[in-house]
């Protein structure tokens, strides 16, 4: 028979079972919390730690069995149907509560949100008809980036307009859903920034984050960013606080930014934790993922300060020999349990170091040995 739940031990369930959900888990253990996945893909990277229920987020059956004896629920990605939260929330507390998840889970509400907060976004204009998108390309200008309103991650879902030539193109691929038209941003850096908040209020912040990506999908992350100056900081955080306190929000948010002449932009934000955040979990007193636990299950926060300097490297499509990996001091190995495939997310190694010169010599020799698997 299943213990009933008590404050000490709160079961949690989860949205989602993948590499997120599986380090989440990994960091409730030791403070005494329980969890129940729920994934429509079978044997999902947290299923190996814990029990995984495989149905849809639109089965309300499913949804009544995964919410039984929950003490709360919260999601690892922002694309589970909102009705499925709200009647979670019917249920069980849900936290991030499901209005930050409707705001972010529609770019043009998502950027029409931040305006709303006085947080700057490159231009950017609705499109829902071929005419609509020339009137768009006419207001913005070009280059220009056309996106799928919904559903895009890792870079899919987006062409880069350079010239009129490349409209007619972009419409026949990605024309008949709503879509959104932005002003191509010639960026500096891509910096992040993951901040939480507690049930209570209280709210802590990470340092910046600079991130590289590679076909739309994030390849390198270094923190703390170095040659950010106190403004930038204390802009990024500015920001975050304005999205966390008018959604009454709970947990980790990612706000992901482009650094332009001295000025941030805000490109998206993910109501969870983030894969620009892995490298919390050595290279900060407490990761992002303890402190998600710790914001939604009415835990203090714990101290976001960074220790030493840490770069995170994502595993994409296929795996190196760990033992090679692992020979490269201040090394940490991550791998998720799933088969590799093109493009796969299928782990990340955090390399930390007290010394920042020794990080990029260290960083050189583990590309390398990334490099040729
Ligand atoms: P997204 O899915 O919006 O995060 O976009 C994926 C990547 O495309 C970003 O990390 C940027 O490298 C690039 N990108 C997205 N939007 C823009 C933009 N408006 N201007 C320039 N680059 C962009």
């Amino acid at each position: 028979m299943m213990r009933s739940p008590t404050p000490d031990t709160p079961l949690i369930g989860i949205l989602g079972a993948g590499q997120l959900g599986r380090m989440l888990a990994l960091a409730g253990y030791p403070l005494g919390m329980r969890f129940r996945f729920l994934d429509p893909t079978p044997a999902s990277p947290a299923s190996h730690l814990a029990e995984q229920l495989v149905g849809s987020y639109s089965d309300h059956d499913m949804l009544e069995r995964f919410a039984d004896g929950l003490d709360l629920v919260t999601y690892e990605f922002e694309n589970v149907p909102v009705d499925a939260v709200r009647l979670l929330a019917e249920r069980t507390l849900v936290y991030p509560p499901p209005g930050a998840l409707l705001v972010s889970q529609d770019r043009f509400s998502e950027k029409s949100f931040f305006v709303s907060q006085g947080i700057p976004v490159p231009a950017f204009a609705e499109v829902g008809s071929r005419e609509g998108l020339d009137a768009a390309v006419e207001k913005i200008g070009l280059p220009a980036v056309l996106k799928t309103r919904r559903f895009g991650y890792d870079g899919k879902g987006q062409a880069v307009l350079r010239s009129t030539d490349d409209v007619g193109a972009a419409w026949r691929a990605m024309g008949g859903q709503p879509l959104i038209l932005e002003g191509f941003v010639p960026f500096e850096r891509e910096l992040s920034i993951l901040s939480v908040r507690a049930v209570n209020g209280q709210v802590a912040f990470y340092p910046l984050v600079e991130n590289h990506h590679r076909e739309g999908i994030l390849r390198l992350s270094l923190a703390p960013v170095q040659g950010i100056t106190a403004e930038l900081q204390q802009q990024a955080e500015s920001y975050a606080r304005r999205v966390l306190d008018a959604l009454d929000y709970v947990g980790v948010l990612a706000i992901e930014l482009f650094e332009v002449k001295g000025q941030l932009l805000v490109n998206e934000m993910a109501p969870r934790v983030h894969n620009s955040g892995h490298w919390t979990i050595e290279g900060a007193e407490t990761s992002q993922f303890e402190n998600h636990l710790r914001a939604i299950s009415g835990l203090p926060i714990g101290s976001t300060a960074p220790v030493g300097y840490s770069a995170t490297l994502n595993l994409i499509g296929a795996l190196p020999d760990p033992a090679r990996v692992l020979e490269v001091e201040g090394a940490h190995l991550h791998l998720y349990g799933k088969e590799p495939r093109p493009a796969r997310k299928l782990g990340h190694i955090t390399l930390r170091t007290n010394d920042p010169a020794v990080l990029g010599e260290r960083l050189a020799r583990l590309r390398d040995v990334v490099s040729k698997t």
